[in-house]
């Protein structure tokens, strides 16, 4: 039996403040045009005309302020068209903020609080459309000349680089809704694990490393202190997860926080933060078109998101096989962590109690399918302040020969010699 044909290209009208919900499977091709009016996918504009191919997998809704007809042509697995959408509330949100960052420019040479445009964290609990009003508000922000910072606290489902990282991105131009964030220079510091209980101690040392490396950018560029932050959380936010979310509103110094979809949540921050009068908390509703996504959908999407990295999109990057010399590299792993294999220690030791120690580890097949970050440290003492330049996946150990094959982005000699291993596993799929 055959899979059922696609059925016909079809065309959509929208009401102003209406959204076209999408729901794209895994193979299936659809693609998307803008026959009239104006619509925008989470923030960037829907060029007039021209196909716009969605990639597979993806959850989008296409919002109209005004009006628009779009036509859809290929498979889907939900398409609907809903008029109640939290938008209004959200470009309110923009607007303001806006203002802000309008102030903090006009206020340049008058100190370093005025000129600082505002640092929004969005937090709220998983599913609850958190990483989407992070994109739209950088996109429109973009779409009005700013560049804001957008920083990614997400180890689980980030947006910016691979899973198990914190990472941040100036914001150029308005976030492609098939392309996502162009990375030019990101920064990234490498943490290992994609949950935080792993290693808590060692998930709050890296924000910290994150917020002084992005307070000496801005200290030295007017422009991206004016623009300010917009900070993604984890979806977590209870018990270890809320004293994080409160150690990253600390750590950032956000002034703006908007909590999506929970209202106890908002009124607990509300509480321990009134000592704070600089702070606004901000309860937003959620979106209905909010994808629920369950552990098997998020571990799926973080294989994607490593593939995507050495593979591209669509196939479009070509990942080196690469053979290193045991001897060339030395591997590190920082702290002790209960998921972290007792073989992967030098031999003899036992699981460190120090969650931010730097311990050598022994090349063996332990490592296989893991991917390891290529550190920018010069000495292990740096590991943990050092951002890291990119990484590689090992695709076997060859104990005999004492070479290790992996897989990396570019061909050549690997940046530095030191890398680093957590618990982020790949099997290539
Ligand atoms: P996490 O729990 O991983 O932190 P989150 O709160 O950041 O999740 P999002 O990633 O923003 O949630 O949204 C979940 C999914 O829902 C995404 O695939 C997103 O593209 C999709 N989505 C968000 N808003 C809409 C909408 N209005 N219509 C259709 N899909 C949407």
């Amino acid at each position: 039996m055959g899979s059922a044909p696609a059925p016909p290209p079809r065309q959509f009208k929208l009401a102003r403040e209406s959204e076209l919900r999408v729901e794209v499977g895994a193979a299936a091709p659809l693609r998307v045009r803008l026959l009239s009016g104006t619509a925008e996918i989470f923030g960037a504009e829907l060029p007039p005309e021209n196909w716009l191919p969605i990639p597979p997998r993806s959850k989008i809704a296409i919002f109209t302020w005004h009006g628009a007809t779009i036509e859809l042509d290929g498979i889907s697995e939900v398409e609907y068209v809903a008029d109640e959408t939290p938008m209004v509330s959200y470009v309110n949100v923009h607007a303001i903020l806006d203002g802000r960052r309008t102030h903090a420019k006009a206020s340049q040479g008058s100190g370093l609080d005025a000129s600082q445009g505002p640092r929004v964290i969005v937090v709220g609990p998983t599913d609850s459309g958190k990483s989407t009003l992070c994109r739209m508000l950088l996109s429109w922000a973009s779409k009005q000349g700013w560049k804001p910072t957008f920083v990614d606290l997400d180890i689980g489902q980030g947006s910016i680089t691979i899973p198990g990282c914190i990472a941040a991105t100036p914001v150029e131009m308005p976030i492609d809704a098939v392309e996502g964030i162009p990375l030019e220079m990101p920064i990234v510091y490498f943490y290992g694990h994609t949950t935080p209980n792993v290693n808590a101690d060692l998930y709050k040392v890296l924000m910290k490393e994150l917020a002084q490396t992005l307070e000496k950018q801005f200290s030295g560029n007017a422009e991206s202190r004016a623009a300010g932050m917009v900070i993604n959380t984890m979806g977590w936010v209870e018990g270890l997860g809320y004293e994080l979310l409160l150690q990253a509103v600390d750590t950032f110094k956000a002034n703006v926080v908007l909590v999506l979809g929970q209202e106890k949540l908002c009124s607990m921050l509300k509480e321990v933060l009134k000592s704070k009068p600089n702070v606004d908390i901000v309860k937003l509703h959620k979106s209905e078109g909010v994808v629920l996504r369950n552990q098997k959908v998020r571990q799926k999407a973080r294989s994607f998101r490593i593939r995507e990295y050495f593979y591209g999109l669509s196939n479009d990057l070509s990942p080196h096989s690469n053979i290193i010399n045991f001897s060339d590299v030395s591997i590190y792993r920082i702290g002790g962590g209960p998921q972290a294999p007792r073989s992967a220690l030098p031999i003899g030791a036992e699981p460190v109690a120090d969650p931010t120690r730097v311990v050598a580890v022994n090349i063996n097949r332990d490592l296989l399918h893991l991917v390891l970050a290529v550190s920018y440290a010069k000495e292990p003492d740096q590991i943990i302040s050092s951002n890291v330049a990119g990484f590689i996946y090992v695709t076997d150990i060859d104990i005999q020969r004492k070479k290790i094959v992996c897989l990396t982005p570019c061909p050549g000699e690997l940046p530095s010699k030191i890398l680093v291993v957590g618990t982020l596993t790949w099997l290539e799929g």
